[in-house]
């Protein structure tokens, strides 16, 4: 397969536009390296340990955590790594999806900041001497607003390692249209959404935006007049209006006995966070067809695989065929960063079609004549101060929204394998893959190719 490799450090030649070089090693297109630390925290660590010298204490701990975690948020990390590498100690932040280097020092001296986060959530705060889960969590003022912290730990041959997971409600953009959808799949989405019946599903990677999607879709639904439960694995945040309920197998509440639960509390929308077992499955599906509207997340590669999963699950075709509404699949593409961004020509056809020879012909021809359509607008990442030499900043949604009809219907009822339904689903129109839509964004400028086929590669 051929991807396309970028060019940041090339000079540009005479003012004209980058041609982005083809780069044949999938590894190239790995995530590159994340630029110098901040110099901030650094900095600081090495004043606190000065000014201290050899008597460091909890203060100084105190003060680093808050620090840290201040540039956590500013920086808009999702997850803070604080890792005990023997002598050294290791600061790290995943920014956009990727971690990045924060901190790297030798622990001349012991600070005690690991104890100091363990108390934070609510551990002892001496690591437990035999292995054991240990999952906490606290909310801190941070930049002016309550951030909850999700704190994990785990032992490492070299010490402790903490996982810190940073929930900003800030950065949770709720609004259906701030997910990144174009206009023409919003309006269809917003329609789809507000049938009286019927389930809808949204598949998508481990932190591909899935739950924000759906919490964005029920915000979007939520008026006083319509009763809205969800079951949920775990609660993440709290959706005014929406009553949320917690999963907890040991004490029996499974996603199958709170969707039973569910049906005699008189909902008019359910949301199941994850259906992953024929029982939940069914219980979703019948009660779609007996005047429920479901949302919920299923796990699979893309949305037409959804139908496979549940045949797999046993669950029967007529029943898929009457309940589904249709099938949304997500990922989040980094996007490039204005400040440093620097245009770049079209692919030439050889690379196109090399990229394309693999796939599907019917697909493999739209993809190239949406690649090389005229009139783009594509971009390389450079890599400047403001984006932390990453080239990118920030994420965008790409998404596949796949429509039932009676096409795909009867294909269902037919049990016909997915990639089959997924042909029909393309040549009927019904289906602009993720690809595609990650194509669209790379052709406005908002994202570069190579961002969208590293984020879709496992889908072609
Ligand atoms: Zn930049």
């Amino acid at each position: 397969m051929a991807f396309w490799g970028n060019a940041p450090e090339q000079p540009s030649q005479g003012g004209q536009p980058q041609q982005p070089q083809q780069t044949p090693q999938p590894q190239q297109l790995k995530p590159q390296s994340a630029g110098p630390a901040i110099g901030n925290i650094e900095e600081s660590y090495q004043e606190l340990v000065k000014s201290k010298g050899r008597a460091p204490g909890i203060d100084l701990a105190i003060k680093l955590s808050d620090m840290i975690l201040e540039h956590a948020v500013q920086e808009r990390a999702s997850d803070v790594h604080i890792e005990n590498q023997g002598a050294n100690l290791r600061v790290r932040f995943r920014v956009d999806g990727m971690l990045q280097d924060m901190l790297n020092a030798p622990k001349n001296v012991d600070i005690p900041l690991t104890q100091r986060i363990r108390v934070l959530a609510g551990f002892d705060p001496e690591p437990p001497t035999s292995f054991r889960n240990e999952e906490g969590r606290f909310q801190k003022m941070i930049a002016g607003r309550a951030i909850q912290v999700r704190v994990s730990s785990f032992p490492t041959v070299n010490g402790e390692k903490l996982v810190l997971r940073v929930l900003d409600r800030q950065q949770l953009g709720l609004d259906l249209g701030q997910l990144g959808m174009d206009q023409e799949p919003l309006t269809v989405l917003k329609k789809l959404i507000r049938n009286p019946y019927g389930i809808f599903f949204i598949t998508g990677s481990t932190g591909s935006g899935k739950t924000t999607s759906l919490y964005a879709m029920l915000k979007n639904i939520n008026t006083p007049m319509i009763n809205i439960i969800s079951l949920e694995d775990p609660v993440e945040y709290r959706l005014e209006g929406v009553n949320q309920a917690q999963i907890n197998a040991k004490t029996g509440f499974t996603w199958a006995e709170g969707l039973r639960t569910i049906l005699r509390q008189d909902p008019d929308v359910i949301m199941v966070g994850e259906i992953r077992d024929y029982e939940t499955a069914e219980i979703s599906l019948r009660s779609a067809l007996t005047g429920h509207l479901l949302f919920t997340t299923i796990h699979t590669i893309n949305a037409p695989s959804i139908i496979e999963r549940l045949f797999e699950m046993g669950v029967p075709p007529f029943l898929i065929a009457s309940s589904m509404l249709g099938a949304m699949s997500q990922r989040l593409v980094r996007k490039v960063c204005t400040q440093c961004a620097q245009k770049a020509a079209a692919p030439s056809e050889a690379v196109v079609n090399e990229f394309i020879k693999n796939m599907d012909p019917a697909e493999g021809k739209l993809v190239k004549e949406l690649i090389m359509k005229p009139g783009a607008d594509y971009k390389v990442e450079k890599g400047c101060p403001s984006c932390r030499n990453t080239g990118y900043m920030g994420r965008t949604g790409i998404f596949e929204l796949m429509l039932m009809n009676e096409d795909i219907r009867k294909q269902v009822l037919d049990h016909n394998p997915t990639d089959m339904i997924r042909r029909t689903a393309i040549q009927t129109g019904k289906l602009r893959t993720l690809l595609m839509d990650g194509i669209g964004k790379a052709r406005s400028g908002v994202t570069t190719l190579s961002e969208v086929i590293r984020v879709t590669a496992t889908m072609v």
